[in-house]
């Protein structure tokens, strides 16, 4: 049997971890297929073509207010109103000296004028308008290309389409859109212990959630889920499921990393001659938690505890699904928030532990039993995210917070 390559004998940091899984990826991923979808569909795809401005943004120098476009050379004093625009509508009026033009928001401000005040700011009577103040060329008036100018970039490839890229195509006509397809990303859970979500379990056995949280999790980072049978903690079957799990991008196994005699995920691997970038992290939950590559393919031997399966997924293997879908930038959204009550820790470890960001933004953690309490980790909104070296924070402390 093959040995499996281990590159990094060491427990890593959690950024260390985090740095490696970002560098072997980036480093050996190739772009993947694109494939054409319609706007509708984009929501959290990865687009793959740059695009550009089709006109100028705005098109033509338009009012940021309802008012009157004026010369400010000409304020303060009492103008003559000459006519009205309205938004959508062509201008066919100018403004000359001593002259205004009644604007609403969003309409093309006439030639001659050079700034728009706000109707608040004004006193009309009859054809007259009276402006006492000042005012600034320029002032509410957003000037022809100042978003963007004609055949400029405006949205880069690789990134991750939310709402604001959406309407940003659709302003610049893009009906249909090119996008990197979905990684395919094959999870496996192993374990003796594990049945089917539809099968009453005996006392010794429990339902398998992993594969039901991976997939979960695969989807919302922009994969496609390709769950396969449970393994049993025999080698052989175990290995027949991992040579499967690594004709997709990615392959996620969860279970069978400890120490435990029947804990056979890493000599499955060698077998495929994996080479190992790591198996331990410092972090709680989730230490034992393998990263490497086999065949071509990067695979991660996820903690079987849920709660470690949970958390190694989001800081270590989203990172990897989002490179691969073609993601320029994978993010870990870890901010800061002030502790409702003291907290302490045996320092060593990063912690990813289920907590409640409240509406007052302090945040504390949940109770929990332990990396097998799911039921926490529903009561968490959010993860605290403690500082290794740090054995005591105070209430009111800062202290790291990540999404749920
Ligand atoms: P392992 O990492 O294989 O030692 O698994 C640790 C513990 O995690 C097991 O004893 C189970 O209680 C739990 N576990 C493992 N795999 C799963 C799974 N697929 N779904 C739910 N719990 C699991
Ligand atoms: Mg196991």
């Amino acid at each position: 049997m093959a040995a499996a390559t281990l590159c990094i004998v060491d427990a890593l940091s959690f950024l260390e971890a985090r740095r490696v899984v970002l560098e072997q990826v980036r480093g050996s991923r190739t772009v993947p297929t694109v494939e054409i979808i319609r706007l509708e569909e984009a929501a959290g795809r990865v687009l793959a073509e740059a695009a550009m401005a089709d006109r100028d943004y705005p098109p033509a120098p338009r009012s940021m207010r309802d008012g009157f476009a004026v010369r400010a050379a000409d304020l303060p004093g009492t103008l003559t109103i000459v006519g009205e625009v309205r938004a959508g509508q062509a201008v066919d009026c100018r403004v000359e000296p001593g002259e205004a033009v009644e604007i609403m928001t969003g309409a093309s401000v006439p030639d001659g004028a050079d700034a728009v005040v706000m109707i608040e700011h004004t006193q009309v009577a009859g054809t007259r308008v009276d402006v006492p103040k000042a005012l600034e060329m320029g002032a509410n008036v957003n000037p022809r290309g100042r978003d963007a100018l004609a055949g400029s970039l405006i949205l880069d490839a690789g990134c991750r389409m939310g709402y604001a890229e959406i309407a940003l195509l659709a302003s610049i006509g893009q009906a249909e859109v090119a996008v990197y397809r979905r990684p395919r990303v094959a999870i496996l859970a192993t374990g003796d212990e594990l049945v089917e979500v539809d099968v009453v379990p005996e006392p010794h056995q429990i339902r398998n959630s992993n594969s039901w949280s991976l997939a979960a999790q695969v989807m919302r980072a922009g994969g496609e889920a390709v769950v396969l049978p449970v393994a049993a903690d025999e080698l052989e079957t175990t290995k027949e499921l991992i040579a499967e799990g690594l004709d997709c991008d990615l392959l996620l196994l969860s279970g069978g990393v400890s120490a435990g005699k029947y804990d056979l995920v890493e000599t499955a691997l060698a077998s495929f001659g994996a080479e190992i970038y790591f198996d331990r992290v410092r972090i709680q939950p989730g230490q034992p938690c393998v990263f490497g590559q086999a065949k071509g393919t990067f695979f991660f031997g996820l903690p079987g505890n849920p709660a470690s399966t949970m958390v190694c997924f989001e800081v270590f293997a989203r990172a990897a699904l989002e490179l691969l879908g073609g993601q320029t930038e994978p993010l870990l959204a870890i901010t800061q928030a002030q502790l409702k009550a003291a907290f302490r820790q045996k320092p060593g470890l990063t912690r990813f532990l289920p907590a409640r960001l409240d509406a007052a933004g302090l945040v504390t953690a949940v109770g929990w039993s332990g990396s097998g309490d799911i039921a926490a980790v529903t009561r968490a909104n959010a993860y605290l995210v403690s500082d290794p070296e740090k054995e005591e924070y105070a209430a009111g402390e800062w202290i790291g917070v990540m999404a749920r």
